[in-house]
C-alpha cells in the first residue's frame, strides 16, 4: 500500500518512513509541487485533518491514502505552550534551532532549569471514503539547555521519562520505540489494515 505524507518536514518524513517499512511512503512533494497549507485549527487533530484533506484534494487521485502528522511539545511551566504553535514558537519563519533556543529562554525566564513536558502527535488518515485521526504522547522533562544532535526540533532539550539523556543524545532507535509519533502510528497502522 502506498501512503502519501502531507508534510515536507524532513525529520517527520525520516521517522515515519522508518516506522512504516511495510508501506511505500512518499512525501507529497515527491508527487506534486509543495504548497502552503494554512493550519488554523484549534487542536492537533484539526490541523492534522486540515493538512491531510488539503493534500488529498491537491493530488486529485481517488485511490490515494494520505497521512498527516500534526505534532508539538507542551511545557507545564509555560502552561502547555507552545503546543499546537510549536512550529512557529519563535515566529512564522522560525527554524527548528530558533524555536529550540526560544523555548530554552522561556524556561530560563521562569527561573527554572527544567519542567515536566510532553510531546503530542495527531496522525490523520484521509482517503476517498474515510477520515480518521489517532493520537500518541511521550512524557518527560524539558531542560533549559540543548544537548546532542539526534532527532530534530526540540529533541536536544527533551529527556524522555525513564532516561537521563536528551533525545538529541540518545540513539534514534530509542525514540523509535518511545515516541508520540511511534505510538500514534501503531494505531494508524491498525486502521490502514482495514482500508
Ligand atoms: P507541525 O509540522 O506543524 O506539526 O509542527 C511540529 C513542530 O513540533 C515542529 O516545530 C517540530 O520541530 C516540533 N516537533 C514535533 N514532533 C517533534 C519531535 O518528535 N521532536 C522534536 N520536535 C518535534
Amino acid at each position: 500500500m502506498r501512503l502519501v505524507l502531507a508534510t515536507s518536514n524532513k525529520g517527520k518524513v525520516r521517522e515515519i518512513k522508518a516506522l512504516c517499512q511495510d508501506y511505500e511512503v512518499l512525501a507529497y512533494s515527491e508527487l506534486i509541487k509543495e504548497f502552503e497549507i494554512i493550519e488554523d485549527g484549534d487542536s492537533f487533530k484539526e490541523n492534522a485533518l486540515i493538512k491531510a484533506r488539503a493534500v488529498f484534494k491537491a493530488l486529485g487521485d481517488k485511490e490515494a491514502i494520505v497521512l498527516a502528522d500534526d505534532s508539538g511539545i507542551s511545557v507545564d511551566i509555560l502552561d502547555g505552550k507552545p503546543g499546537i504553535y510549536s512550529a512557529r514558537h519563535a515566529g512564522v519563519d522560525a527554524s527548528d534551532k530558533d524555536n529550540l533556543y526560544k523555548l530554552i529562554d522561556d524556561i530560563k525566564a521562569k527561573g527554572a532549569n527544567s519542567s515536566p513536558a510532553h510531546y503530542t502527535a495527531a496522525i490523520a488518515i484521509v482517503s476517498e471514503d474515510d477520515e480518521y485521526c489517532v493520537h500518541g504522547w511521550m512524557h518527560g522533562t524539558a531542560k533549559s539547555e540543548a544537548k546532542g544532535n539526534s532527532g530534530f526540533g526540540y529533541d536536544p532539550m527533551f529527556i524522555p521519562l525513564g532516561y537521563d539523556k536528551t533525545l538529541g543524545e540518545l540513539d534514534e532507535s530509542i525514540k523509535t520505540k518511545l515516541s508520540h509519533r511511534a505510538k500514534a502510528l501503531s494505531l494508524a497502522k491498525k486502521i490502514l489494515q482495514t482500508l
